[in-house]
């Protein structure tokens, strides 16, 4: 087995840019597991597996085999693939973000999910952020980290992020959409946002994402270091 960097955190703390910058700098594999569970949620709206905020397990399980994922790590940013077809900015939008919580919390979804996040890993040194990484999919992980923020700051962050891609929302939306999902992503059956008894908790309300960047590379070359 390769290095392994896990980063688990709520939504809004940071993960996504941090994970990305490190890998550049650290020439890791940036794996953003979120985005195969966006992946999953994007197929099911298309196959109306979701009505109306209501979601058909049955048919979004029976979705599960006749869909691939591939994440792409270009310089300008990972490039998400479903079925082939580049879905890196439609997986972001409003639609998805509102019920990938909860089709990412179907146990057949997880293991799915889980199964193909350890292949993309497989025999290489990679940054992998999400929810469950330090507990679930990677307890051994050489470096755990948990990022957590205000939940004002983390909807101002998406809020901002969400513009840049010029997706139309409202903080309160965005706001509102955070909190439901903290509610969703902690009370999980399986893959629960949960603090790993040795991961590192970082608070980024007040750093500056360099700062928590160099923070995690002190660790992480501490680490290597001791290897
Ligand atoms: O990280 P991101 O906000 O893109 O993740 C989207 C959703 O996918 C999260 O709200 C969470 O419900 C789910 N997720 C998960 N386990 C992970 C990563 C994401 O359940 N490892």
């Amino acid at each position: 087995m390769g290095f392994i960097v896990g980063i688990d955190g709520t939504a809004g703390s940071g993960k996504g840019t941090v994970a990305k910058n490190i890998a550049n700098k650290l020439k890791l594999l940036n794996i953003d597991t979120g985005s195969t569970y966006r992946c999953v949620a994007l197929a099911a709206l298309r196959a109306n597996a979701i009505k109306n905020g209501v979601i058909d397990e049955k048919k979004v399980i029976e979705l599960l085999n006749k869909i691939s994922i591939e994440i792409e790590n270009t310089p300008s940013g990972d490039k998400v693939y479903l079925n082939g077809e580049d879905v890196t900015k439609k997986i972001r939008e409003k639609d998805v973000s509102q019920v990938v919580s909860p089709v990412s919390s179907i146990e057949e979804v997880r293991y799915k999910m889980v199964d193909l996040q350890r292949k993309m890993a497989e025999g290489k040194d990679i940054i992998m952020e999400g929810r469950d990484i330090c507990t679930y999919v990677f307890p051994n992980a050489d470096v755990k980290i948990y990022l957590d923020a205000s939940v004002e700051e983390r909807a101002r962050r998406r809020l901002l992020e969400m513009q840049e891609k010029k997706i139309e929302i409202t903080y309160e939306e965005v706001l509102d959409n955070i909190i439901k999902r903290d509610n969703n992503d902690k009370t999980k059956k399986i893959g629960a946002l949960k603090l790993a008894p040795d991961s590192i908790v970082i608070d980024t309300t007040n750093l500056s994402i360099e700062e928590v960047e160099n923070k995690i590379i002190g660790i992480i070359q501490k680490k290597r270091e001791k290897i």
